[in-house]
């Protein structure tokens, strides 16, 4: 199953955003609240159990925050540098190496080694790396193998562009998953924020890349970006 992921309608809507947003602060708040008030009743005294759930619906609010942000984060704020997409992968999966271990998690990466640099928010660019492995790992609660791949090809248009695949050998997806990758807030986790797509989507958009995945239930995901060697704001200033 395949399907091209970029669809900004998905994206843009803004009043289902802040209905959504409004609706996941409002759920952790409501048990917060009901936790403290019993807090109040019990003078002053609280199960440790209660507390560690409070504490894990502030993390929850927490996390969707910041999450937030990072959509909200307007191309003006951008902070443009060189990144070296290879070396940006080589780095994240050096920070995961011990989480992976621990969850019997391979990974082996086949990375082009000569890519040329690239003009990007290298926190933002990272941000979509991370959330893509992150999203492996966690299709992966048996452990499995994750593979990076780094080349280089032409998009539609026949721009340059820099290709990464991340596959995994989790536990793949079904249509109805698939068909609702990148809506805000879906998410079929019980800790998940179902942000981390969103985000990453809007990140490769706004660098005027792609991102297709395809999945196969109990086999795995493969997700494929392509990013234009020669960001759009070059691309804008050569047709001048
Ligand atoms: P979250 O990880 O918080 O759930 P995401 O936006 O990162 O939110 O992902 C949304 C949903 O897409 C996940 O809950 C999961 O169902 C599905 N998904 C994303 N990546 C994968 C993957 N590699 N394998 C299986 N399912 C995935
Ligand atoms: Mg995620």
């Amino acid at each position: 199953m395949e399907k091209e992921l970029l669809r900004s309608e998905k994206l843009k809507v803004a009043g289902e955003m802040s209905a959504g947003f409004a609706h996941e602060i409002r759920n952790p708040l409501t048990t917060i609240k009901g936790f403290i008030k019993l807090f109040d009743e019990q003078d002053g005294k609280m199960n440790p159990k209660y507390y560690k759930l409070v504490m894990d619906e502030i993390d929850r609010v927490t996390k969707i925050v910041n999450e937030l942000l990072n959509i909200a984060n307007p191309n003006v704020c951008e902070e443009k540098t060189k990144v070296n997409i290879d070396r940006m992968l080589e780095n994240i999966l050096t920070l995961y190496e011990g989480h992976m271990n621990r969850h019997h998690i391979k990974s082996e990466t086949f990375l082009h080694g000569s890519l040329p640099d690239i003009e990007a928010d290298s926190n933002k660019l990272k941000q979509v790396f991370i959330n893509l492995i992150q999203n492996g790992i966690e299709a992966m609660p048996d452990g499995g193998q994750m593979n990076i791949h780094t080349k280089l090809g032409h998009s539609e248009n026949s721009e340059k562009v820099i290709v990464i695949r991340i596959e995994d050998t989790g536990e793949g997806m079904d249509k109805d998953t698939m068909d609702k990758l990148g809506t805000p807030f879906f998410t079929t986790k019980e800790t998940g924020t179902g942000l981390g797509l969103t985000t990453s989507f809007r990140v490769i958009e706004e660098m005027t890349g792609t991102i297709k995945v395809s999945s196969t239930q109990e086999k795995g995901t493969v997700f494929t970006i392509s990013i234009p060697v020669h960001g759009p704001s070059e691309e804008t200033q050569n047709k001048h």
